[in-house]
């Protein structure tokens, strides 16, 4: 049986991953020092033999007894609300968190894979973005602790696919919804809907033109899970190019939720990407990946989860 660590695995990526790997036959440990995850996410996996849970935070010291076969990076706060709430752990787990898992990788002779971003290309000036697109990142800029703490990452993950021979695996994730996201973390998706569901105007940043292309995280998933097999160690794209501007966005959701609140104008935060989409032609010849669920399919699996939540649920997620 293969045995996968999986860091930030209590998390709304991580868990779905956990999830999978669980589905396909594998003996998973997730390990989450619960900053932004929640246990409620994985506590249906703690009654099986092949699942563990280690409470730690992987910027110090990660010790884990036995085999290892794979390590997936997923550890990192995500959302800019978060990361700006703790900009110094956010640039701690992407550098001493992945420095602490490569480390433990060369001693399990484990495969690597980091959870790397669209961020790393910044505020893009070449649309849409091919891995062979260097970024536009404001090191100093609000964003930069996310954006700076990925590229490091990817780079001292190269350096030890290069140097130490590691076997390693870069995905970057195009901006990803689905169930459990948290309807507090800040993201535009969680945002609208919460407010829809709370009777409340829905958000919009600066005049809405700013344009993002939204993944289904069961395509994201499948995309991460065909990557960590195939040999190809340079960084690839997953997300869906479907491209649409915030303030559609808004409209497709005021739509979906029946909700009589319009959408408001709010100031555009420092540094926000104007265009993103991911090119995904890599991904496509090297994986065979391209995404399935289309966006009205995947916002209504993601509506239908937001109004499944219990009422305490909901106040918790929501403060
Ligand atoms: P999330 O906040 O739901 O999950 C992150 C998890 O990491 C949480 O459970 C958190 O408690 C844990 N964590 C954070 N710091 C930790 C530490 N020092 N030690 C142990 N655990 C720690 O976010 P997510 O959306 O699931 O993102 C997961 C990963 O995917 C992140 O690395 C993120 O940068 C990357 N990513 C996500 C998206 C997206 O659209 N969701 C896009 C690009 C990249
Ligand atoms: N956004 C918005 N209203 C909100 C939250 C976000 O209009 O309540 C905008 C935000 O300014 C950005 C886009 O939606 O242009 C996506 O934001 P998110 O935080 O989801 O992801 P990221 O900016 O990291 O792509």
């Amino acid at each position: 049986m293969k045995r996968i660590l999986i860091t930030g695995g209590a998390g709304f990526l991580g868990s779905h991953l956990c999830d999978r790997f669980i589905k396909e036959g594998y003996h998973v440990i997730a390990m989450d020092n619960l900053i932004t995850g929640d246990l409620k996410n994985i506590e249906h996996l703690f009654k099986l033999e092949h699942f563990e849970f280690y409470h730690h935070d992987v910027s110090k010291f990660i010790h884990v007894p036995g085999e290892l076969d794979y390590i997936l990076h997923f550890a990192s706060p995500a959302s800019p609300i978060d990361y700006l709430k703790i900009p110094i752990q956010t640039l701690k787990v992407g550098s001493l968190g992945i420095h602490n898992c490569l480390g433990l990788a060369r001693v399990k002779n484990a495969r690597v894979l980091i959870a790397s971003t669209s961020e790393v290309y910044g505020d893009p000036t070449v649309h849409p973005q091919p891995e062979e697109y260097w970024g536009n990142v404001n090191p100093v800029g609000p964003r930069g602790v996310y954006d700076e703490a990925k590229r490091f990452q990817e780079a001292m993950t190269m350096a030890y696919h290069t140097y130490h021979g590691l076997e390693t695996r870069i995905v970057r994730i195009f901006n990803t919804y689905g169930p459990r996201m948290r309807l507090n973390d800040g993201r535009v998706l969680p945002a609208f809907i919460g407010q829809a569901l709370r009777g409340e105007d829905l958000t919009m940043f600066g005049d809405g033109s700013q344009t993002r292309a939204f993944c289904f995280v069961d395509d994201l998933v499948e995309g991460i899970y065909r990557l960590l097999l195939s040999d190809y160690p340079h960084p690839v794209n997953i997300g869906n190019p479907d491209e649409i501007t915030i303030k559609e966005f808004g409209e497709e959701i005021i739509k979906l939720t029946g909700t009589s609140q319009k959408l408001i104008s709010l100031p555009l935060p420092t540094d926000d990407p104007k265009q993103r989409k991911p090119d995904i032609t890599k991904a496509k010849s090297i994986l065979g990946w391209e995404p399935k669920v289309s966006r009205a399919e995947g916002l209504k699996i993601t509506y239908e989860y937001f109004k499944s939540l219990s009422p305490e649920d909901l106040h918790r997620m929501a403060h």
